[in-house]
């Protein structure tokens, strides 16, 4: 199996377009130590061949531009993409937006939950990939699916691009309703609107998980990440209220639905005792000290046992 990040960076990118903070005026001066990300997504494949998007950004044309494997192929006929299907974890911005750019009638497969689905059918703009075309599927949570891919020719006949996804609601934010203060505390409740994917590969026995919003890991998630060969995982905030203290939003990572990576309550903490392989953030806002490949910060989160995720980065597995 063949794992590409796509983008590392959380919603906006790095840098964000209208900001200003330290991180992102250094990354756009081409500092050392700096490198810009777009905006959170994986591209996996089980044969090399066949590609199958973990959502859809607002910067899918950039990233598919920047990914040889994933653009029309020369001998695939006038019209052709690598790229047989798209699962969505959410129905954000970030993570939907980015199937815009799939438009021209060329057959692939949308997969997302019944909520993310909705989202879609809601949304009239979305009508551009025609359904005849473009099927979408209902990924069901704490069941398997099989990812099948729209066909190479025109007819859009369907092929099993070898990948299972297991979908499963983590906790997320409160939902917008909720915030008046009804809800008290309560942000870390489980409403199915944050979820993480277990993609496997059947053939080789390969998997790993990819979770890139996470306001907290309960018992359920840590037994399910439990000796994990691969976690992508939310590397959002370095701390709670970094965003409020850079003057950037009044509101803490646990408000948004993000753990923070320190901290006794953060997720190098939290997945310490899980003996998990390979453990890489995805999904960091452009506030995060760990973009500095020099910052005390980073060298915590690498001596802890992570790696930092950038676009271009591959896994073997
Ligand atoms: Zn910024």
């Amino acid at each position: 199996m063949l794992i590409r990040i796509l983008g590392a960076a959380a919603g906006g990118g790095f840098p964000q377009w209208n900001c200003s903070c330290r991180n992102c005026a250094d990354v756009r001066a081409g500092k050392p130590g700096f490198r810009a990300r777009t905006q959170c997504s994986l591209a996996v494949s089980a044969n090399g061949t066949d590609w199958v998007l973990l959502n859809a950004t607002p910067d899918l044309r950039q990233q598919i531009n920047d990914t040889p494997e994933l653009g029309a192929r020369p001998d695939g006929g006038l019209r052709n993409s690598p790229i047989k299907a798209a699962v969505l974890t959410g129905g954000d911005i970030d993570f939907i937006a980015g199937l815009l750019n799939l438009r021209e009638l060329q057959p692939f497969t949308v997969y997302g939950s019944l909520r993310v689905l909705k989202t879609l059918a809601e949304n009239s703009v979305f009508n551009v990939l025609d359904a005849s075309v473009v099927p979408r599927r209902e990924v069901k949570l704490g069941a398997a699916t099989r990812i099948e891919g729209a066909g190479v020719d025109i007819t859009g006949a369907e092929r099993d691009t070898g990948l299972v996804v297991e979908a499963f609601a983590v906790p997320g934010k409160i939902a917008l309703y909720l915030e008046s203060g009804a809800a008290g505390d309560n942000y870390g409740s489980r409403e199915g609107d944050a979820i993480g994917l277990k993609v496997s590969a059947p053939a080789t026995g390969k998997s790993f998980f990819y979770v890139p919003a996470c306001a907290m890991v309960d018992d359920e998630l840590a037994a399910r990440l439990k000796g994990a060969p691969l976690v992508f995982f939310d590397g959002t905030l370095y701390t709670d209220d970094e965003m409020i203290r850079q003057g950037l939003m009044k509101k803490t990572g646990q408000r948004m639905g993000h753990i923070s990576i320190s901290g006794p309550e953060g997720s190098i903490a939290a997945l310490e005792p899980l003996g998990v392989t390979r453990k890489i953030y995805v999904h960091i806002n452009n506030s995060n000290p760990v973009l500095d490949d020099t910052s005390p910060e980073r060298r915590a989160t690498e001596a802890a046992g992570w790696e930092v995720g950038f676009d271009g980065m591959e896994i073997r597995l």
